[in-house]
């Protein structure tokens, strides 16, 4: 995991839980991972070659069974570390397609999985001359990055040209080589957009939750918001979703473990936008209950194991998730209204993750959420309008001071090492 995740402390709470002696494989310099518990294996996520040998070495003394990444930062090099050490796991090619966006467009249009036409420039193409090849909108995206990060909208060609330098500007900063990667330009899919989340074993895909995401995602950029399940679509359409699923995991090889799909639904049925062998982000999975009270975590960390599966049927009631958008750029002041948030009724918890202080820096430059409002409640409706009401009562004091006025136009900048130094896993 990185120290950034927000999936790291539910899986370290799930490996406790289950009575497991877990090592955090953690992206950062040696120095700074020190004596913690548990115990910390520093490691450079960007020399995935080096980080293996490291791993090897330290599974020669303390055995392991299971190399897990929490979210998408380590999912190709999960999958190296376990086939270097004969664990099962996805084929590390599998890892790399789900990870890179051109690699897992060739391989679902390979393999006959309803996907937007897509085409691939490098980043040093001209967008002028580009932006009269392609049908309009369309949807550019960077290569590697998630969390829909650099993904914009374009309407016309001159949005397109602008999109370009934005998008390039975003990758650039991320450390990528302006000769070497490349960008997608997408036709842009109407429809209504729903989230699977599923576990594979052995290639058959079980699906542990289905989301609506009942706010219009139309662009130019594209905030998540809120996730209600079960899903309102009818359940002949859930099971087109749930087979469009499994097909594009075949097409990419992904056979084992969790996966999170996105995907659009229209009149001429599911489109697949994403898929990704992981599960899914931000603190959402906290709404998420199986069987006799057992968290996704505790699934995700048992199938890997290879234990026995408690019953995979969800707890029946409804259940949402708002990731709170930021709404402007600036330097987050003060929240309030989170008690009063937290009294509506079905509303069972609201959490603000953006600390005070900082800067905030929304999509598509930004990569994380003011915080998370859930809820449960018998009807998803019902979830959905709690979650709205709540997010209602929260007022945040975002001031534009002058450094931060260039947010929007300037990516942000890598995480210094201090910040590097403090985990929110604990
Ligand atoms: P990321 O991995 O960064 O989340 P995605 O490819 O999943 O990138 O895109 C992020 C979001 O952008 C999607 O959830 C969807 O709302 C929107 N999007 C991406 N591609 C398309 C498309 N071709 N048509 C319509 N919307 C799209």
């Amino acid at each position: 995991m990185t120290p950034a995740t927000y999936r790291g402390g539910a899986f370290v709470s799930a490996a406790r839980r289950l009575g497991l002696e877990i090592v955090v494989g953690l992206d950062t310099p040696p120095g700074l991972a020190s004596s913690r518990s548990p115990e910390v294996l520093a490691l450079d996520f960007k020399a995935p070659e080096e980080a293996v040998q490291r791993i090897v070495s330290f599974a020669r003394e303390h055995p392991l069974q299971a190399v897990l990444s929490v979210d998408d930062s380590a999912v190709e090099l999960a999958a190296l570390a376990s086939a270097a050490l004969g664990l099962p796991c996805n084929a590390p090619d599998a890892a790399e397609a789900a990870r890179d966006k051109y690699l897992m467009r060739q391989r679902m249009a390979a393999g006959g999985v309803p996907c937007p036409v897509f085409r691939h420039f490098p980043l040093t193409a001209d967008p002028a001359a580009i932006a009269h090849t392609v049908s309009y909108p369309c949807v550019l995206k960077p290569l590697r990055l998630s969390g829909s990060r650099g993904v914009i909208r374009a309407n016309t060609p001159e949005e397109f040209v602008t999109a370009f330098y934005r998008l390039k500007r975003i990758v650039l900063a991320e450390g990528f080589d302006e000769g070497s990667t490349g960008f997608l330009v997408e036709d842009f899919i109407p429809g209504f957009e729903v989230a699977l989340e599923g576990l594979l074993t052995a290639g058959q895909l079980q699906v542990l939750a289905l989301f609506d995401k009942p706010d219009p995602l139309d662009g130019p950029f594209f905030e998540e918001t809120i996730y209600v399940t079960p899903s309102r679509l009818p359940a002949a359409v859930q099971e087109a979703i749930r087979s469009c699923v499994e097909r594009a995991a075949a097409s990419i090889g992904l056979r084992e473990g969790p996966a999170h799909a996105e995907l659009r639904v229209n009149e001429q049925g599911p489109w697949m936008l994403e898929i990704a062998g992981r599960s899914i982000g931000g603190l959402c999975s906290t709404i998420l209950e199986f069987g006799a009270g057992m968290c996704l975590e505790e699934l995700i960390l048992r199938h890997a194991l290879g234990r026995e599966l408690p019953s995979l049927e969800r707890r029946p009631e409804a259940a949402g998730v708002m990731m709170i958008p930021i709404p402007q750029a600036g330097m987050l002041k003060g929240v309030s209204g989170i008690e009063e948030a937290r009294q509506v009724p079905l509303i069972t918890g609201v959490e603000i993750t953006a600390p005070l202080n900082n800067p905030l820096v929304p999509l598509p430059e930004g990569a994380s959420y003011l915080g998370f409002i859930f809820a449960r409640g018998e009807s998803p409706a019902a979830v959905e309008e709690a979650l709205r009401s709540a997010h209602r009562c929260l007022r945040f004091d975002i001031r534009r001071e002058l450094p931060v006025l260039n947010a929007a136009l300037t990516p942000p900048a890598p995480p210094t090492p201090s910040e590097r130094a403090h985990p929110h896993w604990g």
